[in-house]
């Protein structure tokens, strides 16, 4: 075989997926049709739970020193913006960054980590048999085929994999489309962010970068026009005269498009050998900057998965989860998405205006705000524990940023821990018999690390001892106060792999 994993499509999904197997010490390619990454950025923000994923990696310093940090998100463009401040983590704010700019990062990462990244090949057909799967591609050399034991879909919302898997695609198609240009404003708003609904439409402007802004509006009168009609700089111009009193100066345009409201989610991520991430898994409105935020939380999640089956560790079932802890969330997804869309897409009259104004109140309540902002920051998603493992309130969380100390007195942050992709079993007990257990399995799945908290944390000041998975959610956590603490950590211990 050619690879372990050929994953098809390289954007920022493809190339993240590629970086994590490439990790695990996996061999992996890469097949994407397009010579270089597109200078048309889809995406301009990074949410706080996938920050955090990034920062596990120990790619979010590189990202910072492109982007620019926001401190706020928003539901449907409600005028009280989603406070991220308030979120338990280093990473509480969205990272402002052109899309083009983080698919460089990932793509560069991939590579350095030894993934082959093979441009300008289309990939036309895609078959499995029991033991592998073969891809048949066309690139400047002509026909090529490659195998490999399993395949990654990351190709998009027209996914060419989804089809030849013979996945469906379960929703509804487009029932409106927005305009956005990324343009010149000579004459730029005194505000950094622009945000505006009433009868006449919705529209937001926001910086794309020193040079350009970013205008997209929703148009009573022109939201039925199908998304492949060509923008023109006058449409532009015109909607931002109507809906704002004024065109900013608006000239030399970078790129103009429509995009719709289709929402889909593929009705199973996996088949035998092929896996579906990202937009060819799901698609939907894109409000409030979430798709290539999940698809990215997707990649990290599958990553490791895949890796433990390719290298022969995985137990029973392990492959499946993808689906199982995925597919709920990316359900939760197209539902934020849909009411999003009837608060600012589908009609202007008094009473949504109303409504807005109502929700917009309600969002002003601390409880509210946060119940909205975990979700949209993915700081929410919680996966189900494995069978007989303790219980405990961390079981199943996202693993929040803790700072740790040494046995020197180091302090640290326990997410450089994870920068090699592993397990971290965390013993804060100063238990030596907890690290005996756990460096007497036959397997090195996992780092062990003792050390001790060093600032308070929430729900870890009984923790005795914690196995974090490779992703940064807590597989298991056992309380000090727990009886026969011992067997507890053997048992959670051999659920993880095969030796
Ligand atoms: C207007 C707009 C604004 C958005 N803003 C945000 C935002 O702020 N935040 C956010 O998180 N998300 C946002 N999104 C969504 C985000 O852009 C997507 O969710 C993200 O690009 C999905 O990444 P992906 O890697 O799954 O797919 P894609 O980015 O679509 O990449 C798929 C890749 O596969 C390649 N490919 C396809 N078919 C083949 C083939 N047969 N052979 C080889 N290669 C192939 C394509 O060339 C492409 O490079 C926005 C989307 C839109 C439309």
């Amino acid at each position: 075989m050619n690879y372990d994993v050929i994953v098809i499509g390289g954007g920022p999904v493809g190339m993240m997926l590629a970086g994590e197997l490439a990790l695990a010490d996996v061999k992996v390619c890469v097949l994407e049709k397009l010579e270089a990454t597109t200078p048309y950025s889809r995406a301009l923000s990074i949410h706080p739970r996938t920050l955090e994923i990034l920062d596990l990696r120990g790619l979010k310093s590189e990202l910072l020193k492109i982007g620019k940090p926001l401190p706020t998100g928003h539901f449907a463009g409600l005028e009280t913006r989603l406070d991220f401040t308030v979120i338990d983590s280093s990473s509480n704010y969205s990272l402002f960054i052109a899309q083009s700019e983080t698919e460089k990062v990932l793509e560069r990462r991939a590579k350095e980590l030894g993934a082959d990244i093979l441009r300008g090949i289309e990939v036309l057909s895609v078959n499995q048999t029991p033991d592998s799967v073969e891809v048949s591609a066309f690139g400047t050399n002509g026909l090529m085929t490659l195998t490999a034991a399993y395949a990654v879909g990351a190709d998009g919302a027209g996914s060419l994999v989804r089809k030849q898997a013979n996945i469906a695609f379960i929703g509804t198609d487009a029932t409106l489309t927005a305009v956005q240009g990324d343009v010149v404003l000579k004459n730029p708003p005194p505000t950094s962010v622009v945000s505006s609904f009433n009868e006449k439409g919705m529209i937001m402007i926001v910086p794309v970068s020193k040079e350009l802004h970013r205008v997209v509006f929703i148009d009573p009168d022109r939201k039925s026009i199908p998304k492949d009609e060509p923008v023109t700089l006058e449409e532009l111009r015109a909607g931002m005269i109507r809906m704002l009193g004024e065109d900013y100066g608006i000239s030399d345009p970078y790129w103009m498009t429509r995009f719709g409201n289709a929402t889909r989610q593929a009705e199973r991520y996996r088949e035998g050998r092929l896996f579906l991430a990202g937009d060819a898994a799901h698609i939907h409105f894109p409000a409030g900057g979430q798709g290539m935020n999940v698809g990215l939380q997707e990649a990290m999640n599958l990553g490791w998965k895949l890796a433990a089956e390719v290298k022969g560790w995985a137990p029973e079932g392990l492959l499946d989860t993808y689906q199982e802890e995925r597919f709920p969330v990316n359900t939760a997804l197209l539902r934020n998405t849909r009411v999003q869309t009837l608060l600012f897409g589908t009609d202007f009259s008094p009473t949504t205006i109303h409504l807005r104004r109502l929700i917009s109140d309600l969002l002003e309540s601390p409880e509210a705000n946060y119940r909205l902002a975990s979700q949209i920051a993915a700081v929410d998603v919680k996966y189900n524990a494995g069978e007989n493992v303790s219980s405990h309130r961390l079981n199943g969380r996202r693993l929040a940023e803790l700072k740790l100390r040494s046995a020197n007195g180091d302090v640290y942050s326990i997410y450089e821990l994870f920068r090699d992709g592993k397990y971290v079993l965390l013993n804060l007990a100063s238990d030596s018999n907890a690290v005996v257990i756990a460096s007497d399995q036959p397997h090195r799945l996992f780092n062990v690390i003792s050390a001790s908290l060093a600032e308070p944390a929430n729900d870890w000041d009984n923790v005795h001892t914690a196995l974090i998975r490779p992703d940064g959610y807590i597989a298991w956590a056992v309380s000090a106060a727990e009886a026969d603490i011992l067997t507890r950590i053997e048992q959670g211990i051999k659920q993880i792999g095969r030796g």
